[in-house]
């Protein structure tokens, strides 16, 4: 027998089912699903996703047998309607639905009333005893047919009916009468003659194949191509075709439609919300003709519908276990539903919705974590444009959304300025080519940063995202000359007005209202579960998986802690010489000529460090904090401008002419590959002395204080273990001077930074002289891929166009690449080592897809951001969840009766997230093809959603946390470990890194 194709739904009985999404789609699998609840859904079926792949494999033909099994289904339809196709006295009338198993709103065609034509019109009219109601349905159809099917542009037939009705003297298309609208049937058909220089099909079987392959070619139109590449879409076979007996909504006042969410899509509040129209059809609602009622005022105008309606979606609340979005229509009196799905939703919302359904029993805490995106909590975080004000703006231009949040200011061009304006009391926003660390200044007091130039990591997107700052990085189209900027054709002077959404990485012109989201209790329940989940973990005699920060400041250190950072996995110590004081003793250190006026400089900087040092450790109150030794290359911090060389040249009392000659003796060609890091402590050991003697100081002073306290010392640019054989002595050597002074006793660990591939290749040999790793991703990104951070705007995006790479690198952690670094060196390290503690603390430690990486490739903990620590938390304990010990995976699942229903079906419905078998316990290889197809899944559910559609029709949000299916299921109860009963059998296995 032929493979079977096509599936029918309706009088009660479907013959897929939800599980069936890959096959059906998200439409047609829950139209399936609620078909066999006893929902009223109007008969159809539905041509499955495998003759959409088919169609284009074999050259855009269909599979033998598809038109048979069409023929006899939809006979079958006709059959249960009562109704044929075309039949001139009384005809079946049909939808033809798109329905990707990924939803892409929008993206793809629908075409209602098919089946109307010359005979049926007046068949429908007689049966109706209404004929502008069927010569209305004709004159739609030849419109949504001809525009999707014939290629007619729509723009001919608006000309058309707003001609008509100039003609009549009406201004809505409702007030056009019978006569009115046949005449309008007869130009539409003309137009389309004209244009597609075919006649209008009558013949319904020609219709229905028209719009089939109209739906089907819809999946390689351009939007949805690009579509698909936008949101990192891969691995779905196509859509399918959903043909559905249509219903009316616009019979008359007893007839409606509507769009209804089961819980308030933006705040999450579980109140019936949605909004309906009575006496229209579907696409009334979106085309905004007439405003449309809260759903509320359904209670008073039809009370038994509307009570209908919530029994449907309680019901179907408690089926799916998650937010319903579902589409109505009331034909005289009777409730349809006509479609179903997961609601998107606000970050808010998101969040909100977890709690409470755990809290209803409805889910466990293992499925609302997995259930809110780590993108959807970032929200949470940071101001936003008002929904309504970013819907109605235009976006000047997009460049990468470098650090998440909205802001709004005047425009100023230079860091200085920037001060200025901020001393005056404005509020200002700073564009630049790029920065420099000697703009921190300005970066500090603008409300956000745009710059032309730079990528993910370049200095402005680092910066930017550790203080919190929105920063677009990377907009190319933006041309920053002098005093003015322009974009496209436009100009724009300092002091004018610009709006920037970090998260979408979008440039407004003009003053957007902004919101600050609060941060709710819910929210600390929330992510206290995710720390429950991250402290039960384990990974063969590894437990838990920690969330640590990156800071450099006392301020920062106190934000993240509050955020939740376990520890500080990186403070940069060059960060504090931005400070006016220190940089000029540091200038000073840096133009020094001899040792003797190298040491005089450091002595002074010497209190000012240990001074930060001290508030950092207090801070973090016994927390691990990772200091790291001086690492960027000298010439960063020289004078600049010749204002500051005066400056310099008057504080050292020598000539400017002198000064400058020495400034030109540190230029190096290539300074990120020079004198740096460690490399600076092996030509002068003294600069890291002064600064392991601040450590120890602060580390005593604390300790009088009374105050715990955990130091970790961390040098840089480590390549062999011999730098370490050379420096770690003299570092424990002052260590113990100072504490033995100071009467002190404390545990000083003494670590390094793999940041170059050697350090990595070589880590059995370091790790001899290391109690700690940390992996500086950054740099070994950079150093692995031969690509300066700051230069790939030029080719990264082309290689990402053209497949070349899948992700981009300095994003999300290049698993087979770095990845493979990082995993060796911790084996290689732990190998020699048992006790090394190992940590990621590169810009990816933020990133969900890499902390996923992370926590399979058995690293200790992840350090990121202040403001990415609540993210990270979230996205830590999803890894734990996602990647549950091999041991368990293998054991016998078991589903708690809780989740049988949704949850299992669930589990394999998702195309994109396809699991690795059971995963390995730590220090074993990832699979590494899961892994990679695991990058695009996160990555697809990481994007921040664009906050632009409208409420009543797509939702709320793009990307929301409903587009994670419960893929893992876990066990209900508290401190159990979690069981993992996905169908993960199935995957096959996969190559094997080499050793
Ligand atoms: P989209 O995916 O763009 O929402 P849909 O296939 O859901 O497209 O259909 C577009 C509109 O047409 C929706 O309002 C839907 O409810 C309505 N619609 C689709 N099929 C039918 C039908 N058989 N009867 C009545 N309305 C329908
Ligand atoms: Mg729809
Ligand atoms: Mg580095």
């Amino acid at each position: 027998m032929a493979v079977k194709n096509v599936y029918f739904f309706g009088n009660g009985k479907a013959e897929g089912d939800a599980a069936m999404k890959n096959t059906l789609g998200g439409k047609g699998a829950n139209l399936a699903e609620m078909t066999n609840l006893g929902i009223p859904v109007p008969p159809g079926f539905t041509i499955s996703t495998d003759v959409c792949a088919a169609f284009y494999e074999n050259g855009k033909k269909y599979p033998a047998g598809v038109d048979k099994q069409v023929l006899d289904v939809l006979t079958r339809l006709e059959k249960t309607m009562g109704k044929k196709l075309g039949d001139p006295n009384d005809p079946l009338l049909v939808s033809v639905r798109s329905g990707a198993p990924v939803s892409m709103p929008g993206m793809m065609e629908t075409i209602l009333n098919l089946g109307m034509n010359d005979r049926s019109v007046k068949g429908l009219a007689a049966k109706t005893g209404n004929h502008r109601f069927a010569w209305d349905a004709y004159r739609r159809f030849i419109q949504m047919y001809g525009d999707v099917v014939m290629g007619v542009p729509h723009e001919e037939f608006e000309g058309a009916i707003s001609d008509m009705k100039k003609a009549r003297g009406v201004r809505l298309d409702t007030d056009l009468r019978a006569g009115d609208l046949e005449r309008l049937v007869d130009e539409y058909k003309r137009i389309v003659k004209e244009s597609a220089r075919k006649e209008f099909p009558q013949a319904p079987m020609d219709q229905l194949w028209g719009a089939i392959n109209a739906v089907f070619g819809s999946w390689m139109g351009d939007k949805a191509i690009k579509y698909r590449e936008i949101e990192n879409i891969k691995g779905v076979k196509g859509t399918a075709v959903n043909v559905q007996a249509m219903v009316f909504g616009n019979f008359g006042d007893d007839s409606g439609t509507g769009v209804c969410f089961s819980r308030d899509p933006s705040t999450g509040k579980n109140e019936f919300y949605g909004e309906y129209l009575m006496n229209a059809q579907g696409e009334d609602v979106v085309a905004g003709i007439r405003t449309p009622e809260k759903i509320a005022s359904l209670a008073k105008e039809n009370k038994a519908i509307y009570n209908q309606l919530v029994g449907i979606k309680n019901k179907l609340e408690k089926h799916f276990r998650d937010m319903q979005d579902m589409e109505f229509t009331v034909q005289q009196g009777k409730l349809y539903i006509l479609q179903t799905r997961n609601g998107k939703r606000t970050g808010t919302a998101a969040v909100k919705c977890a709690v409470d359904m755990v809290a209803e029993k409805l889910i466990t805490k293992e499925m609302a974590v997995l259930r809110v995106s780590p993108a959807l909590l970032d929200q949470l975080l940071h101001p936003m444009i008002d929904v309504n004000a970013q819907k109605a703006a235009m976006a000047l231009t997009k460049g990468l959304n470098a650090s998440p949040g909205a802001a709004c200011g005047r425009i100023v061009f230079t860091a200085h300025e920037a001060e200025a304006w901020h001393e005056r009391g404005e509020k200002v926003l700073l564009v630049r080519k790029d920065t420099s660390p000697e703009d921190i200044g300005g970066m500090v007091v603008s409300q956000g940063i745009l710059t032309s130039t730079g990528g993910m990591t370049s200095h402005a997107a680092v910066v930017a995202r550790g203080m919190g700052t929105p920063c677009i990085a990377g907009a190319h189209e933006v041309v920053v000359q002098g005093k003015t900027m322009s974009i496209g054709g436009r100009t724009f002077n300092e002091g004018d007005w610009i709006t920037i959404d970090g998260s979408i990485g979008e440039v407004y012109e003009g003053q957007l209202p902004l919101v600050t989201p609060e941060v709710s209790k819910d929210m600390s329940t929330f992510l206290r579960w995710c720390d429950e989940i991250r402290a039960a973990s384990t990974r063969g005699n590894l437990k838990g998986f920690e969330v640590w920060t990156n800071a450099d400041q006392p301020d920062d250190a106190k934000r993240a802690f509050q955020f939740g950072a376990q520890g500080v996995g990186l403070c940069r110590t060059e960060h504090m010489f931005f400070d006016k004081e220190k940089l000029t003793h540091f200038r000073a250190m840096i133009v020094a000529e001899t040792e003797a006026e190298r040491k005089e400089a450091l002595k002074k900087i010497l209190p000012l460090q240990q001074k930060d040092f001290f508030g950092i450790f207090k801070a973090m109150e016994g927390k691990p904090v990772v200091v790291r030794l001086l690492d960027p290359p000298l010439h960063e911090f020289v004078p600049h401008t010749p204002e500051e060389t005066a400056e310099l040249a008057q504080h050292l009392n020598v000539s400017v002419d002198s000064l400058k000659t020495k400034i030109d003796k540190l230029h190096e060609q290539n300074p990120m590959l020079g004198h740096r890091g460690c490399r600076l402590a092996v030509t002068y050991p003294e600069i890291y002395d002064m600064q392991v003697e601040a450590i120890a100081l602060a580390a005593a002073e604390c300790v009088k204080q009374k105050i715990p306290v955990r130091p970790e010392i961390m040098i840089p640019i480590v390549i062999t273990a011999r730098e370490l054989k050379l420096l770690r002595p003299n570092a424990e050597a002052i260590l113990k001077r100072v504490f033995a002074a100071e009467g002190v006793k404390v545990d000083v660990k003494i670590g390094t930074m793999i940041e170059v591939p050697r350090a990595a290749i070589r880590s059995g040999h370091i790790a001899k002289y290391a109690d700690f790793f940390s992996f500086g991703t950054n740099d070994l990104t950079q150093m692995t891929f031969a690509f300066s951070r700051d230069d790939v705007a030029s080719f990264l995006p082309v290689y990402l166009k053209k497949v070349v790479l899948d992700v981009d690198p300095f994003k999300s952690i290049d698993e087979e690449g770095v990845g493979f670094l990082i995993e060796n060196a911790t084996q290689q390290g732990r190998a020699v080592n048992p006790k090394l503690s190992v940590g990621i603390c590169g810009e990816h430690g933020g990133d969900p897809a890499t902390i996923d990486f992370c926590y399979r490739a058995g690293l200790s903990y992840v350090s990121c951001s202040p403001f990415r620590v609540p993210v990270a938390r979230l996205a830590a304990a999803q890894a734990v969840l996602n990647n549950p010990p091999a041991r368990k995976a293998a054991a016998k699942p078991k589903v708690p009766a809780a989740k049988k229903a949704a949850g299992k079906k669930a589990a394999d419905k998702k195309p994109a997230v396809k699991k690795a078998a059971a995963k390995k316990a730590v220090a074993k290889k990832p699979k590494k093809k899961a892994a990679v197809k695991k990058i695009a899944v996160k990555r697809f559910a990481e994007k921040r959603p664009a906050v632009k559609k409208t409420i009543a029709k797509k939702t709320v949000v793009k990307k929301a946390a409903a587009k994670k299916p419960v893929a893992v299921k876990t066990k209900a109860k508290k401190a159990d470990k979690k069981v993992r009963t996905s169908g993960s059998a199935k995957k096959p296995a996969v190559k094997k890194a080499k050793k």
